[in-house]
């Protein structure tokens, strides 16, 4: 099991409905002063159904963990089915003590309270079923990021039959599909530090298609994080075999945008925006995401809006554009 905090999944709903307590003063046996937020995290595995909650008892003013705490809501038959053996008098309210903190005790025993009441009666309170209500939520939310994220997976990949995104002019079945996975290994390496290996992936892409365009451009994206020198290079080179390499001009606006040269950067945008196949969503609505950033940055805030709508036109999941539109879109 790995636990997320549900205040990260679900931040607004965590905002009003998690619990705290608060220790005015310093007592002998008590815990320090303090407010200490009781937030809650959840198993983050879809296909695991262990119905129980964790919670980090946070001392807000020190900003530390205190101890831990587990509520199990289901009977002990439901976990063996499941083959999880919590090894406790479930369903109920358990120290998850890793924590050498002496005041383990009182918190479990007041996270009893909030879920039982005083009376030890196992009736669950209110807090208890906003837990179990927390974590059907929880859930739904994981399922619907994991949709959005494969559906973005799916996105990258081109149909057999589109316009290669290199824009060769060519089916993409018949283009750059053969050295598909050279290339998002090349990158994924690069991104890793794994200079060499990214240089092996994208030489096995150069044997099978040649030194095309889109080779030469991805080579251009290894060197640039190693010899600056080597990577503008290779980006004439790619600009020389193919003049409307989207990829290209879409790193030169890259490289304006960081010298601080926006109109160059937008002029380098529109022009990658320009030559990407419109069925390649993924990188338009990469492109007028960045093209959007720079308008922002020189105060042509209704231009940046617009390319905001459009990055949400090509991406309607796009969670970055939607907060962006949210933001700014209502001030203009
Ligand atoms: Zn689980
Ligand atoms: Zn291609």
């Amino acid at each position: 099991m790995t636990f997320q905090s549900f205040q990260e999944l679900l931040p607004e709903i965590a905002e009003n409905e998690t619990r705290s307590i608060t220790i005015l003063q310093n007592t002998p046996g008590l815990p320090p002063a303090g407010q200490y937020l009781f937030i809650e995290l959840f198993c983050t595995e879809l296909d695991c159904d262990c119905r129980n909650v964790m919670i980090v008892v946070f001392h807000v003013q020190k900003e530390q963990q205190v101890t831990r705490l587990r509520y199990c809501w289901e009977t002990k038959s439901y976990y063996d089915k499941i083959g999880l053996d919590f090894r406790e008098d479930v369903p109920g309210v358990f120290g998850d003590f890793g924590y050498s903190s002496p005041y383990n005790k009182y918190f479990a025993q007041a996270f009893e309270e909030m879920c039982y009441g005083n009376a030890h009666s196992k009736n669950e309170t209110e807090y208890a079923k906003r837990l179990k209500r927390h974590y059907q939520q929880f859930r739904e939310q994981l399922k619907k990021n994991q949709r959005d994220s494969d559906e973005a997976a799916e996105q990258m990949i081109p149909q057999p039959y589109s316009p290669c995104t290199c824009a060769s002019g060519k089916k993409f079945k018949f283009c750059c599909k053969p050295i598909f996975y050279c290339i998002v290994e090349a990158m994924c390496a690069a991104e890793d530090g794994l200079h060499e290996e990214a240089l092996e992936w994208i030489s096995k892409a150069e044997k099978i298609v040649g030194n095309t365009a889109e080779v030469l451009c991805r080579k251009a994206v290894i060197y640039s994080f190693t010899d600056r020198q080597r990577y503008a290079e290779y980006l004439q080179e790619c600009l020389k075999v193919n003049p409307q390499h989207p990829r290209a001009h879409y790193l030169q606006g890259i490289d304006s945008n960081k010298k601080g040269d926006y109109e160059s950067a937008i002029a380098s945008y529109l022009r990658a925006i320009h030559y990407y196949p419109s069925t390649d969503h993924y990188h338009l609505n990469e492109t007028y995401n960045n093209l959007a950033n720079v308008y922002y940055q020189i105060g042509e805030h209704p231009k940046a809006v617009a390319a905001w709508k459009m990055a949400l036109e090509y991406s309607p999941t796009d969670k970055m554009a939607q907060f962006n539109l949210q933001k700014f879109g209502a001030s203009i």
